[in-house]
């Protein structure tokens, strides 16, 4: 094993990044005053209209959402990540990730500023000329323009790269005509400007469009499940007269454009999910201390407890898991020089990360999922109730898991990212490969001991590394180039890798807190630490053996099984879940809320 962690998937076969993490211990009082300013402009301005934006109501003629997005525009905080000559506050993106996770509470006003200062802004940041920069950033960074990302069409969503709006260039040489329609685009009612993909002579290629443009029609809103206060529209685009100078990078850049831009909505997303499990488990903890059955408050029954548990030590290791891929981004683009290629080489390292990115995102979607779930059941019939918020949170939260890319589309990615840099030599897989099995020939494997409080799970991590590593490994050579229809496959193996990301985030930040002087919030980051080690390594056995029962011929499965076999036992300890359970939950219990 080695101590660097490379992107895509190198934390597989990296030791435990013990001291080597960013984490929210880690924030400069900047960050905590940017968390500070977004969390009470969430408490004062949004959550009490959370309800009533689900009207779309208006202010005169400016829906109240666009009023509310120039407001927090007014803070700095769409212009956080912005460049500062073009008067943004140049701040790096785990101080970006800390505003996205602050503005929970109203998913709706989330999804428009994500849609407004994320995919919509950022494609003109990263990829726009000095022109196009210094005429949309600053209106963009306190959304006296609000922007948004038109990718979808009715025929191409998953596919999203196989569009078929079309800019043809005109005669005069100096416009675009551009026409097509695209489908559920965010803030389609009220966008000023669009981020537009559309094919130039067969290049897919970006435009932006002022949308007040003669030929640009808006669809209806559509009636949605959830995130009722964002706007949802089609764009229909009949030949739209667009300059040529509005084009976004070259002809064909919209493959790199779309989808790096992708990875950092997702990279959000996941943040924006932490910041409403932590509301949500706020939410779940008061109602449970205050509501009282058969003579005590709920949270004392001890299936809550355990109900409590899961929800803390799940966000527990999505904020750890989010944070260090924000902090392990920055630490790679302040390498990088100022120089003329900055942009392309901050792009390069998002698409590096692209892995890392789709697994913040759907942990942070599922998590939440679930643990919305659990907060409606702990509050009875009222959890039932739109007054309780749950209800609101656990409606918006569905979509989490469909636009960025469906969470099954970036459980592929996950597998296809794994695969490529497994194959590519990105990080030193066959090394590793190479030490495991002279182990298993020599006989020599046994669980690896590490040092401190958290020894056992410091050596669950590293018997679960060994575990995935075997298991992909048997994917790749027995499925060779075949594994790409496999993708079942690919879903349990990309389950195991967020597993394994989810034990190495948990432990490093769990060591990070352990030396506090809170005894009682100690011992619960310490039983996080085993919650997560042995819900991951339940996944990671489980999934392993369907993986080698599926792949692996007939004939040589007696020594497969028996590797795996060898391997797992390293990775199997006692765990007392239950007592485990309890610790996290009386910890939070006694503090009152969510508390790391
Ligand atoms: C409220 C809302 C807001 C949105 N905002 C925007 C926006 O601002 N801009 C924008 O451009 N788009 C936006 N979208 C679109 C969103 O990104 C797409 O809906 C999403 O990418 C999925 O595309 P689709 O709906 O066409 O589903 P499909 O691609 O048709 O997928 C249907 C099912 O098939 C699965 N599937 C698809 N391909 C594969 C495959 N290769 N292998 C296995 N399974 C597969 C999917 O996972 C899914 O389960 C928004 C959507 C919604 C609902």
């Amino acid at each position: 094993m080695i101590d660097d962690v490379l992107p895509g998937g190198g934390f597989l076969v990296a030791n435990v990044p013990i001291g080597k993490i960013f984490s929210r211990e880690h924030f400069s009082d900047t960050q905590k005053e940017f968390a500070d300013v977004t969390t009470k402009f969430m408490q004062n301005e949004v959550i009490p209209k959370a309800e009533a934006l689900e009207d779309k109501p208006l202010e005169g003629d400016l829906p109240v959402m666009v009023s509310l997005l120039r407001e927090v525009g007014e803070l700095g905080l769409l212009s956080v990540d912005l460049p500062e000559e073009h008067d943004g506050l140049g701040q790096d993106k785990s101080t970006a990730s800390i505003i996205a996770e602050h503005l929970f509470g109203c998913p709706s006003f989330a999804t428009t500023v994500g849609a407004h200062a994320g995919i919509g802004t950022l494609p003109i940041s990263f990829f726009g000329t000095e022109e196009q920069k210094a005429r949309w950033l600053p209106k963009l960074g306190t959304a006296e323009l609000v922007s948004c990302y038109a990718l979808t069409e009715p025929g191409a969503g998953s596919d999203a790269l196989s569009g078929r709006t079309t800019a043809i260039a005109k005669e005069d040489g100096k416009h675009f005509l551009i026409s097509g329609e695209k489908q559920f685009i965010t803030n389609g009612a009220w966008a000023d400007i669009a981020i537009v993909f559309a094919q130039v002579e067969g290049k897919y290629t970006a435009f932006i469009v002022e949308l007040d443009s003669k030929g640009v029609s808006r669809g209806l809103e559509e009636k949605k499940m959830g995130i009722k206060g964002s706007s949802t529209t089609s764009l229909v685009f009949d030949e739209v007269e667009v300059p040529v100078e509005n084009m976004l990078g070259k002809p064909g850049m919209a493959p790199q454009i779309a989808l790096n831009i992708l990875n950092l909505g997702r990279l959000k997303l996941g943040f924006g999910a932490l910041g409403n499990c932590k509301y949500a488990i706020d939410l779940s903890l008061e109602y449970a201390s205050t509501r009282k059955q058969f003579g005590q408050p709920i949270a004392y029954f001890d299936l809550q407890k355990g109900r409590l548990a899961d929800m803390i030590a799940n966000t527990f290791a999505l904020d750890a898991l989010a944070y260090r891929l924000s902090g392990d981004i920055d630490a790679a683009l302040a390498n990088l020089e100022k120089d003329d290629s900055y942009a392309k080489r901050t792009i390069d390292t998002f698409r590096a990360y692209a892995l890392e990115c789709a697994i913040v995102k759907v942990v942070g979607a599922e998590t939440l999922q679930k643990l919305l779930n659990d907060g409606i059941r702990l509050h009875g019939g009222y959890g039932f109730l739109n007054e309780y918020k749950l209800e609101m949170l656990a409606r918006d939260n569905v979509i989490d898991s469909i636009y960025e890319g469906t969470n099954d589309i970036n459980r592929l990615t996950i597998f296809d990212g794994l695969a490529r840099n497994i194959l590519g030599g990105g990080f030193p897989f066959r090394q590793f490969m190479e030490t495991i099995d002279a182990d298993l020939r020599n006989g020599r494997i046994c669980r690896l001991s590490a040092e401190g409080p958290l020894a056992a799970p410091i050596a669950d991590c590293m018997a679960a590394k060994r575990v995935v590593a075997y298991t992909v490994n048997q994917a790749l050579i027995q499925c060779g180039k075949g594994i790409k229809t496999e993708q079942q496959v690919m879903e349990l193996v990309a389950d195991m890798l967020i597993a394994v990301s989810k034990m190495d985030s948990t432990v490093a930040r769990a060591q990070e807190i352990i030396g506090g002087k809170d005894a009682q919030r100690n011992s619960a980051a310490m039983a996080i630490a085993d919650y997560v080690c042995r819900r991951g390594a339940q996944t990671i056995t489980t999934n392993a053996l369907d993986v080698l029962d599926s792949v692996v011929p007939q004939g040589q499965r007696k020594i497969n099984q028996a590797n795996l076999a060898t391997l797992i036992g390293c990775l199997d300890r006692t765990v007392d879940i239950v007592r485990v359970r309890r610790i996290i939950a009386d910890a939070a219990i006694e503090a009152g809320a969510y508390q790391f």
